[in-house]
């Protein structure tokens, strides 16, 4: 178990920023992951952390130790891929023996480790298997056991699950963490898949352009986005207008006041999430504590737990809503006129630019 340290760390590919002063401690023992779309730098980050791509500036320290100029296989990290990256002329032992032999282990210590690893990953029974005998996710399990035999003091994981279908993305999803728990080793884990970093992380690390956006729990990262970017990545947030009257702020669609924000110097928008959306049929008043807002019935999907609303205010504004299903609406017409009702409480306030802050 180790800590890892990232203070100011730069990566340039050429004219490209990839990363923009990084900075990030990780404590000994947690599962950190980094979210974000295709492009915001998380392979890079990981690859610097694992040393296979130098720094520009900054520093990355593992347990207070420089690691700086120390070749991949010097920095006591494990790997693990999403292609598998697993050797298909030799078999399942073999190839999580094969790390422990480069490191000239004697045999009989290989052979217990061995064993000892293939049976946290539940791949005991598949030991003289060869690898194209295996399933996706079994392959996946010998790349994990391959990263963990070696003990390392970190463990990178590089969207591991992404090339495995979705019900066996979920198993090994919780299985990996299991295994983390079990081990306790500290963990830096990459995904553009917001579900999996929530369900499997102690610390989501949301980065968009080679900067990190907001660095907390998963609840803090769903219920608290530091801004917009965050607010959309991860909880698929829908955003209204914003009519700015003096220090006050009044819903576009719907008329409300909502914000007594004397001193904004900044346009704002406000954010609701899905779920905190109730669509009810006809005109509705809101409670004191409520706000609601007329709109027409776009499209209901019912998927059987709940059902996804979509609805067009009359201002032009589309706002999704999930809910438990109910027959009032899932019957109504598209076009129908209904009222969409929102907890005061549910509504928060960004800078209407992606990575400005929260109000
Ligand atoms: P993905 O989820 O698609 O893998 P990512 O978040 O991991 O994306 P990176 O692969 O780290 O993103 O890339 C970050 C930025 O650096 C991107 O703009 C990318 O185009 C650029 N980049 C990555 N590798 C190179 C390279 N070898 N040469 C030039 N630019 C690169």
């Amino acid at each position: 178990m180790a800590s890892v340290e990232i203070t100011g760390l730069r990566k340039l590919y050429g004219d490209v920023v990839a990363l923009s002063d990084i900075n990030i401690s990780i404590p000994s023992g947690s599962f950190f992951t980094l979210l974000g779309p295709s492009g915001c730098g998380k392979t890079t980050l990981l690859r610097t952390i694992a040393g296979f791509h130098d720094q520009n500036a900054g520093r990355i320290a593992v347990d207070g130790q420089s690691i700086e100029g120390l070749p991949a296989h010097r920095r006591d990290v494990g790997m693990v891929f999403q292609d598998y990256a697993i050797f298909p002329h030799i078999s399942v032992r073999e190839n999580v023996a094969f790390g422990l032999k480069q490191r000239k282990v004697p045999a009989s210590e290989i052979t217990k480790r061995v064993k000892d690893v293939l049976d946290v990953v539940q791949l005991g029974a598949f030991a003289e298997r060869m690898p194209h005998e295996l399933s996706g996710g079994q392959q996946q399990r010998v790349g994990l056991a391959r990263a963990i035999v070696i003990r390392p003091k970190v463990l990178l994981m590089d969207e591991p699950l992404s090339n495995l279908d979705a019900r066996l993305r979920v198993d090994l999803r919780a299985e990996l963490r299991r295994i983390q728990r079990d081990l306790g080793i500290t963990t830096v884990y990459v995904t553009h898949d917001q579900e999996e970093a929530l369900a499997m992380s102690d610390t989501v690390c949301v980065m968009y352009q080679g900067v990190i956006q907001q660095a907390a729990s998963p609840l803090d990262i769903y219920l608290h986005p530091t801004n917009k970017f965050v607010a959309t990545f991860v909880g698929a947030n829908n955003f209204l207008s914003l009519d700015r009257s003096g220090g006050q702020f009044a819903l576009r669609s719907g008329g409300a006041t909502v914000l007594d924000a004397d001193g904004a110097t900044q346009d704002l928008v406000c954010g609701v999430r899905p779920e905190c959306v109730s669509v009810k049929a006809g005109e509705v008043a809101p409670t004191a504590d409520e706000i609601a807002i007329p709109a027409r019935l776009s499209d209901v999907s019912f998927v059987g737990r709940e059902m996804e609303v979509v609805a067009v205010t009359d201002h032009g504004e589309t706002v999704k809503s999930l809910a438990r299903p109910d027959p009032a609406i899932i019957t109504l017409a598209p076009g129908s006129a209904v009222t969409l009702v929102v907890k005061r409480s549910d509504l928060a306030f960004f800078d209407d630019g992606d990575a400005g802050g929260r109000f």
